[in-house]
């Protein structure tokens, strides 16, 4: 297999330093170093920029991420045992690798990275969602980010990029596709892995748009999708009985039939019916 880099193949990693995957951490570690680099080249140039890697494991997408050029990485890891491997990647890259042994969701990662930022990771399924849904709702927009370029399981990652109809679309559709394009880079069997998931995964793509796509107040657009979408069955009249008292009225003044379900509803109307329950709540 062709390498990237002057550093050990994977495996050899792998069994130097006897990291034996844990189920409990999302442990299904990418060993191929030209995926690796693939997955690095979606996310766009890297040259100039910080990346953020949540979960670097062995290293396998780090030594993609330097060999494509990242000005410096940033690698978040729960894991201990992984350490020694990611220092030895660190003195083959003087100066660009600098790794935290931490909970990504205890860090706060800005505070030690410099724009323009990139994140990039192999996500572990167990935090993935929690940590899309966090960087796509920071305290204000655009976010410290350019670029999300993650991989999920291929259902969350379905999720992520759906559009209204679909069984797929919902609440992490509406907030991804808020303020971001979103779409499917690469699709990966679960034999790219080691050891091989029960499913397959795909990465995904978040560009973030300079402002979101259509004008809404995020508190309020998050509590009506979240209440259309918990009684999905249910027409809108009813499921978003609590939003407002109003709701039939303001449901029509944004051009949505009242008897219409969330799936069926675009983020365009959406946002027409978080601004009508906005200017109702402050009349
Ligand atoms: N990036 C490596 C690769 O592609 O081969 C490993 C990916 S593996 C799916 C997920 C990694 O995330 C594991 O190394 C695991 O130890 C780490 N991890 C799990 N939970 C974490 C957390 N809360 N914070 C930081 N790292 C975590």
């Amino acid at each position: 297999m062709a390498t990237i880099d002057q550093l050990p193949p994977l495996r050899e990693v792998i069994a130097t330093h006897g990291l034996i995957a844990k189920k409990s951490l999302g442990q299904n570690f990418l060993l191929d170093l030209n995926l690796t680099a693939r997955i690095a080249r979606a996310a766009g140039d890297l040259t100039g920029c910080d990346v953020l890697e949540v979960g670097p494991g062995p290293g396998g997408l780090t030594r993609g991420l330097l060999a494509e050029g990242a000005r410096r990485v940033l690698a978040i890891e729960k894991d201990e045992r992984c350490l020694p491997a990611l220092a030895e990647i660190a003195t083959a890259y003087p100066g660009r690798l600098s790794i935290l042994n931490a909970d990504a969701l205890e860090v706060d990662a800005l505070a030690h990275l410099t724009p323009p930022v990139r994140v990039i990771a192999n996500l572990p399924y167990n935090v993935g969602t929690e940590l899309l849904v966090r960087w796509l709702t920071p305290k204000s927009w655009p976010p410290y980010w350019q670029t999300l370029t993650l991989m999920f399981q291929k259902e969350v990652a379905e999720r992520i990029v759906a559009k209204p109809g679909s069984k797929a679309y919902g609440r992490l559709a509406l907030l991804a596709q808020w303020r971001c394009d979103a779409r499917i880079v690469l699709t990966l069997p679960p034999e790219a892995f080691t050891p091989p998931p029960k499913i397959h995964s795909a990465v995904v793509l978040l560009t973030a748009l300079p402002e979101p796509r259509f004008p809404a107040n995020p508190a309020i657009l998050s509590q009506i999708v979240a209440a259309g979408f918990n009684q999905r069955r249910k027409m809108l009249r009813a499921s978003l009985k609590g939003v407002a008292p109003n709701i039939e009225s303001l449901l029509e003044s944004a051009a949505i039939a009242p008897t219409a379900r969330a799936e069926e509803i675009d983020l365009e109307r959406f946002c027409a019916l978080a601004r009508a329950v906005e200017a109702a709540r402050s009349a």
